[in-house]
């Protein structure tokens, strides 16, 4: 019998983080690996943040934060939500945490009892399911087709919906597959959600301003939605600051203040150096990071021309974050190097072992025909990927 929970021990490891550290340990015995598995930008963070930290380390900023963040940040957050969102949130609305990870993580523990269920859209980020199933939810995985770009339709909204849903989770634009949804579809979803008015809504924001197709999209903001969506974002993909742990809501106030105390229990409040970058990061115009934007723009088009070469990859047109998901079940039951090919998780790691190219498989977003591939990283090692890719299939 194991000393460890049937809690962790009912878990899986985030795929995403395990295949990225697969790939430095492949790189650390010195294999020449391209590493396309983890959602995270290959940017500096943009000095004018760096500056911010530097000074809050020089103004002596080192003890605890209120647990929810400090109130400069908070203020920042809302002029963020109404400038960028058409969002009026107050400040007992606002939590700040650890990551968008740790921002989910409150929700789902401060929202769910046992067998509570949770919608979610598939493709679904990596630690959606796992993290509602630890705080004792359901997981309702739908699945969605590449015909329709990966969304969901509100006919399969409805029929998803039991006594028993509590929430729904989704992220636009969609951590995998690219997919943005329009505020007419929002507005379709909203039409069936309103019939059902016990239904929380959490709209993961985090890729909003990775978005190569015109504005951004909130549930929150439709009057009749605002009082039952929970809105996630956070600074790690667009502000290039994955490692400073900054995520955030804004919520109806009873949940962000059971995310707080939750949270008080728990970590406490978010760095003190890293909540003073985020204040200069989100006080400044988003057109101070459209530099990266512009370039994730450049490799998408670039990703999806050479990903046309390949055989048997069958590829929706992603409108925003910095992911293709291709449908690869072409090569299921085929045989690639004397490795047969089963499924996505074989496929990944085929191009692992035999072209050096480290991918996600779609099993960990809820979609076992497809892998993820991330364009965060260079032109160069797009093309050179691509072409390993193409070397090894063909
Ligand atoms: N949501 C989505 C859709 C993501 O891709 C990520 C990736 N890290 C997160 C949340 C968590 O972000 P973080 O904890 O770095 O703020
Ligand atoms: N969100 C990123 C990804 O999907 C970072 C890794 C993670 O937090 O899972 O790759």
């Amino acid at each position: 019998m194991s000393i460890l929970s049937d809690r962790v021990l009912n878990m899986s490891t985030s795929a995403t983080l395990a295949m990225a550290a697969k790939a430095r340990e492949l790189k650390a015995e010195g294999k020449d690996i391209i590493g396309l598995s983890l959602g995270e930008p290959d940017f500096n963070t943009p000095d004018f943040i760096k500056e911010a930290a530097k000074q809050a380390i020089d103004d002596n900023y080192n003890s605890y934060t209120p647990v929810d963040g400090y109130v400069e940040l908070k203020d920042a957050i809302i002029t963020k939500f109404k400038r960028d969102n058409g969002l009026h949130y107050t400040l007992p609305q606002i939590v700040v945490s650890t990551g968008a990870k740790q921002a989910l993580a409150n929700v789902a523990a401060v929202i769910l009892n046992a067998g509570d269920e949770v919608i979610l859209p598939c493709p679904y980020w990596v630690s959606y399911s796992d993290i509602v199933k630890v705080n004792g939810g359901v997981p309702v995985e739908v699945k969605t087709s590449i015909d329709n770009d990966f969304k969901l339709t509100p006919e399969q909204l409805e029929a998803a919906i039991t006594p028993k849903t509590k929430m729904i989770w989704y992220s636009s634009p969609c951590n995998p597959s690219g997919s943005v949804y329009s505020q007419q579809e929002l507005r379709a979803l909203a039409d069936v959600l309103v019939k059902y008015p016990n239904i929380i809504v959490v709209s993961d924001e985090i890729y909003e301003h990775i978005n190569f197709v015109g504005d951004h999209a909130s549930m929150a903001q439709f009057p009749d939605m605002f009082d039952r969506t929970v809105t996630v974002n956070g600074v790690s993909k667009a502000f290039a600051m994955t490692g400073w742990r900054i995520g955030y809501i804004g919520a109806p106030a009873e949940i962000a203040r059971a995310c707080n105390k939750m949270q008080g229990q728990v970590t406490s409040g978010a760095n003190c150096i890293a909540q003073r970058a985020v204040i200069a990061a989100l006080n400044a115009s988003p057109s101070k990071v459209k530099y990266m934007i512009d370039e994730f723009k450049e490799r998408r088009s670039l990703i999806l021309g050479l990903l046309n070469e390949v055989p048997g990859f069958k590829t929706n047109e992603p409108e925003g974050a910095f992911y293709v998901f291709p449908d690869v079940s072409y090569y299921f039951g085929k045989t690639i190097q004397g490795v047969t090919i089963n499924n996505a998780s074989d496929f990944s790691m085929c191009l692992l072992e035999h072209a050096n190219v480290a991918t996600v498989t779609g099993d960990a977003f809820g979609n076992p025909k497809c892998i993820r591939i991330s364009y965060a990283a260079s032109q160069e090692q797009i093309i050179e990927a691509v072409k390993r890719i193409k070397t090894l299939l063909s």
